[in-house]
């Protein structure tokens, strides 16, 4: 295994952290007062081409690699990870269909976001079924023999109110059916042309093909306020034969694929994040002098830093080793995936609260980064399955 990136890699690096340094960083706090949604950003993160990495070269994709869009990611969450967030759920949304879809599919569903800055939702959650994703209601039912009926709703997805389409699993038949499907909604009368809003309530799309999509009021958030959350209703919205992806029976499958992939994209987030909260308590402590000492020279004080430095190391070694196993398409990819996004949450809540705690009042105060730091933290414990989940697969995994 090489540590050493390659000259691709290097300059995926440097661009991204250019981008962060000139785009995000000067206004993230301003931002984030307001809540407003950083469409512009996301514009022109895509212009520079570090959106989308997940779809194939065959649809004029950039198919980046899993190790190189760990690095673009975390890179990019040490801007800010709402933003990071929602880059990131275009590839959740989108991997499944690069991963299962046929050629067709690949063309419709994902060539557009290869050609325009664009959103995607990907909808697993429902308000019964969250960590037990089994336990969803959604469903889709034949209404001929060429159509289906989806019915269901979900909640906590991201994007959704921006979003030009969505990745929707949900169950065959009936709502307590043993089989689960994923199909795709394009909203093309929307196409990207309203993501300039910032939408401050919910709206009702009625689609021409039938049906409609309820999005509910964005949700307002402990953290990661640049991400947009909110409730996605689908009510009698027709699905033709080909907006399901593969076996509409292997659903569950799909979901185990994606969220392989996408784990290690969530430790990114916790890495990047660690790792701004180390550098903004670092500047911080060297500035602060209390006992005639710079903070920082504080023994104690320095144990912290040293302790907050050590399990950032850790969570990238980790996210490293997982980035190379899901590339490789290692049988134990799965494992890894799980214990880069525990060890990188575990340092993005240790290194945010360590840094606020270092920050003394100053840090309590929403003026100062480490506050925003530590709000946003917590979520990287939750979504894409609650550090239980992730214990629960290592231990199967392991036994
Ligand atoms: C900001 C945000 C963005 C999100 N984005 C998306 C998205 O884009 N798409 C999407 O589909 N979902 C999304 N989610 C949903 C997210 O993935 C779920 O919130 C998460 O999986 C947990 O489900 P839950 O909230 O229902 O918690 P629950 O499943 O109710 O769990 C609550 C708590 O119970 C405990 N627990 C649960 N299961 C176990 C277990 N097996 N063993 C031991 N303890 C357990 C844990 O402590 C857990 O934290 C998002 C959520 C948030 C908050």
């Amino acid at each position: 295994m090489d540590f050493n990136l390659t000259d691709t890699q290097q300059s995926y690096v440097e661009t991204v952290k250019r981008f962060v340094r000139n785009e995000i960083t000067p206004r993230v706090m301003e931002w984030e007062r307001e809540h407003l949604f950083p469409w512009t950003v996301i514009q022109k993160a895509w212009d520079l081409g570090i959106l989308n990495l997940s779809i194939p070269a065959s649809v004029k994709g950039f198919e980046v690699d899993v190790i190189s869009t760990a690095l673009i990611i975390k890179e990019l969450s040490y801007g800010d990870t709402g933003i990071s967030t929602s880059a990131m759920c275009n590839d959740l949304a989108n991997a499944v269909i690069a991963q299962h879809g046929t050629d067709e599919q690949k063309e419709a569903f994902l060539k557009p976001f290869a050609e325009g800055p664009m959103l995607a939702s990907f909808c697993l959650t429902e308000p019964g079924a969250g960590s037990d994703n089994s336990a969803m209601t959604s469903f889709i039912k034949k209404k001929d023999e060429k159509t289906y009926l989806l019915n269901g709703t979900k909640c906590f997805i991201t994007n959704a109110s921006y979003a030009s389409q969505f990745t929707v699993f949900c169950k065959v038949g009936k709502p307590a059916g043993n089989f689960m499907a994923c199909v795709i909604i394009p909203l093309t009368s929307i196409a990207n042309g309203d993501a300039g809003t910032n939408y401050l309530q919910g709206k009702e799309i009625l689609l021409p093909e039938g049906g409609k999509v309820i999005i509910g009021k964005p949700e307002d958030k402990l953290g990661q306020r640049l991400s947009n959350t909110a409730g996605v209703t689908f009510e009698d919205v027709v699905v033709e034969q080909d907006q399901i992806i593969g076996d509409r029976r292997l659903g569950f499958k799909y979901v185990v694929d994606v969220l392989d992939y996408a784990r290690p994209m969530v430790a990114a987030i916790g890495v990047g994040l660690a790792k701004r909260a180390l550098d903004v308590t670092l500047e911080y402590t060297k500035e602060r002098k209390q006992f005639g000492q710079r903070i920082c020279d504080l023994p104690v004080a320095r144990e912290s830093l040293v302790k907050m430095w050590k399990r950032l190391e850790l969570a990238d070694i980790a996210l490293m080793k997982a980035a190379f196993k899901v590339q490789e398409g290692s049988p134990d990819r799965g494992l890894y995936a799980s214990l880069a996004k525990n060890t990188a949450a575990e340092a993005a809540l240790f290194c945010a609260n360590e840094g606020l705690h270092l920050h003394g009042g100053y840090g309590f105060m929403s003026e100062y980064e480490i506050s925003k730091l530590a709000r946003d933290a917590h979520i990287i414990d939750i979504y894409e399955g609650v550090r239980e989940v992730q214990d629960m697969i290592i231990g199967r995994e392991i036994v």
